[in-house]
């Protein structure tokens, strides 16, 4: 049985709160679709490119296997840094992905079907939002799920203090 690692664990927890809160918060208000997807490329604790999802199609979404040339954040966050990664082992590359809705709600964010078909290749570990809003890693590798945070912890850090206040009286 694997030993769960819990310093690497609250490193990915805290990023996600970081980026959400300060570092892409800019990037991701300026998304204009009313699910906001956001993906983080990382190799081992350093960013190598984010990505968010957009109204637009490119020639290369559909070379990369998307029939209608649908821009999913995680191709906006690939091509970016493609060639950078191709040579490193995928124990080192994780991706993240959130999502979040107008109302700053989170919500699944496990990369659909043809965005793992080569994200599987490429990655060792995944971060996303799960089902409940909490934080979900998942090693591709080993196929092991474990839930890093769950949604109260994960909005309690991240709402500003005025909406919980509003919140636990309304
Ligand atoms: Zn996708």
């Amino acid at each position: 049985m694997t030993k769960v690692d819990i310093p690497m664990e609250k490193f990915y927890s805290d990023l996600v709160v970081y980026l959400i809160k300060e570092n892409m918060q800019f990037m991701i208000d300026k998304i204009e679709m009313p699910k906001k997807h956001c993906t983080v490329i990382m190799v081992d604790d350093t960013i190598l490119s984010t990505g968010f999802n957009r109204f637009k199609t490119s020639q290369i979404a559909i070379e990369f296997g998307y029939e209608y040339g649908e821009y999913h954040s995680e191709l906006d966050a690939i091509i970016q840094v493609h060639s950078q990664i191709v040579d490193i082992p995928k124990h080192r590359l994780t991706m993240i992905n959130f999502r979040l809705n107008r109302f700053r709600n989170l919500g699944i964010s496990r990369p659909c079907s043809k965005c793992l078909s080569w994200v599987n290749k490429l990655f060792g570990n995944f971060v996303y939002t799960n089902t409940f809003g909490g934080l979900t890693k998942e090693s591709l590798i080993t196929g092991e799920c474990h839930d890093i945070m769950s949604s109260e912890e994960l909005r309690e850090k991240f709402l500003p203090k005025t909406r919980q206040h509003t919140h636990a009286f309304s």
